[in-house]
């Protein structure tokens, strides 16, 4: 299967991969060998034979975390990083950038009773760091079974389901357009959260469990997905969504005006925009919060998120919302852009006021705009920040794979596409959602794969 390819391979990826981009101070700090002895002993160690730890229904991974906090708290780093690994090949990554608040630490029990839930983000990364620099064996491979899968994506999904496929005997290639793996995580997650480490690390997990990249090539046609399918016993597609939604305005092609996508990744590859004092963001998702935080530690003097319905319909975590009013960013709520306005380059935003109407087809309340509210907000930058666009052009043309709003159809349980021998996860499946939960998904999938094979196909 892999004769026919032309991408590069890991080895060759760490060659190109030179940029990093400015080093932005991390969010969440790690820990000291002492401190995470001390964090570690807090844990209660819930849980039993009839009843998973709140900690360990709430991870979507299901990583066993009394297991591997009690190995911290007996000093063996490693050994806790096995125990994260065997639900979690991107143990190291989850532990940077999962939403803990909402998952794991949200539901321990330290926290129900009103005290400091136990540190499990932190001491889950002082575990793989510690493991994934001493290039400790994590996880082990079945014997060879002579069966091939393309998994197409070296997103999140795509690179835990290659790794738990191949941990099954599989013999399994990645590919992605993207020269570097980690997809969203190394191009546009947050670089207080995460630059590039630990993914060359765990990416290297993967290679020994036996899992081969072709990185830097694009499988956008039926001719490039044949090329890579015919000789696999089956396809997991884990594409993810695609470009910014294409949401226009006049003055669109001002120098100054930025989608969501491209002026994050400009910054974790190393060519941070200037982004001048004032900098207005689009949006009230989490990635509209993301970018008004980068712009702030880019220099911005004046943040100012647009959205236009209320805090009270903002799909942005609320424990982030505030994260960036402590920082500064100032929220403009029922406004909406109407254009950009400038000479050589963007000077100001057009704004105009929103109230409420009806419900809409997603349940929340209609923004309606309200004539004759003009605002001008002086702006050297704009960001729109409003989602992201599904990959219907390509998945479309795969026979058998059904689309609903561009999101590939799967059995929920499985994984698997109205086309037998394809497979999916992660974004592509769910419309965006978190790391973790695309793990969650190429878990699934790649069970589902597993059975579908040793069913013999049926
Ligand atoms: C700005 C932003 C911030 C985020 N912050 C967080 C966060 O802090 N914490 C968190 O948990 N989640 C966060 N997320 C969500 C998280 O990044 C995604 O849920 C996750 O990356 C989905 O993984 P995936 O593998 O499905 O897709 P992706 O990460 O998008 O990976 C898909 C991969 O497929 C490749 N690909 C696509 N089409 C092709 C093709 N035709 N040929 C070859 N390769 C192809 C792409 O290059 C890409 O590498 C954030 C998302 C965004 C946009
Ligand atoms: S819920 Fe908290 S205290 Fe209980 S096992 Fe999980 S981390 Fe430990």
């Amino acid at each position: 299967m892999r004769s026919g390819t032309t991408g590069a391979t890991l080895e060759a990826m760490a060659t190109v991969a030179e940029h990093s981009g400015p080093v932005f101070d991390e969010l969440t700090s790690p820990l000291t060998p002492a401190e995470a002895f001390v964090a570690a002993d807090r844990c209660l160690e819930c849980g039993g034979p009839y009843a998973a730890a709140p900690c360990v229904d709430a991870c979507p991974a299901a990583v066993d975390v009394p297991a591997f906090v009690a190995a911290l708290a007996r000093d063996e780093p490693e050994n806790a990083a096995r125990i994260v690994f065997a639900d979690n090949l991107l143990g190291g990554t989850c532990a940077r950038v999962c939403p803990v608040e909402l998952f794991c630490e949200g539901a321990c029990v330290l926290q129900h009773e009103g005290r400091k839930p136990v540190e499990i983000g932190r001491l889950q990364r002082f575990a793989c760091d510690v493991a994934l620099s001493t290039g400790a064996s994590l996880r082990r491979s079945a014997p060879y079974n002579w069966l091939r899968i393309a998994v197409i994506g070296a997103g999140p999904a795509g690179l835990a389901c290659a790794g738990e496929l191949a941990a099954l005997g599989y013999d399994v290639t990645v590919y992605d357009e993207r020269i570097e793996p980690g997809g969203l995580v190394r191009y546009a997650i947050a670089p207080y959260r995460i630059q590039r480490e630990p993914l060359p690390a765990e990416a290297r997990v993967l290679a020994e469990l036996g899992v081969h990249f072709e990185l830097g090539i694009e499988i956008d046609s039926l001719e490039a997905l044949a090329a890579v399918a015919e000789d696999a016993d089956a396809v997991v597609l884990a594409v993810g969504l695609g470009p910014d939604a294409d949401v226009r305005y006049p003055g669109d092609d001002l120098p100054g005006v930025w989608e969501s996508l491209p002026f994050i990744e400009a910054i974790k590859t190393g060519e941070a925009p200037e982004v001048g004092d004032s900098v207005c963001v689009v949006g009230g998702g989490n990635t509209a919060v993301d970018v008004a935080r980068e712009a702030i530690r880019l220099g911005a003097g004046h943040v100012t998120m647009l959205y236009r319905r209320t805090a009270a319909e903002m799909p942005a975590y609320p424990h982030e919302v505030a994260e960036a009013i402590d920082e500064g960013v100032q929220i403009e709520w029922l406004t909406a852009p109407v254009r950009f306005i400038g000479d050589a380059r963007l000077q100001t935003v057009e704004c105009r006021r929103m109230r409420l109407g009806e419900p809409d087809a997603s349940g929340r309340a209609r923004p309606e705009e309200v004539p004759g509210t003009e605002v001008l907000i002086p702006a050297d930058t704009v960001v729109k920040a409003i989602g992201q666009s599904p990959r219907v052009a390509f998945l479309s043309q795969i026979d058998g794979v059904d689309l609903d709003h561009g999101l590939i159809k799967v059995d929920p349980l499985t994984g698997q596409t109205g086309n037998p021998r394809y497979f999916a996860a992660g974004d592509a499946t769910n419309g965006g959602a978190t790391v973790v939960e695309a793990v969650r998904a190429a878990k699934r999938a790649a069970q589902g794969v597993h059975e579908w094979l040793e069913r013999g196909w049926a």
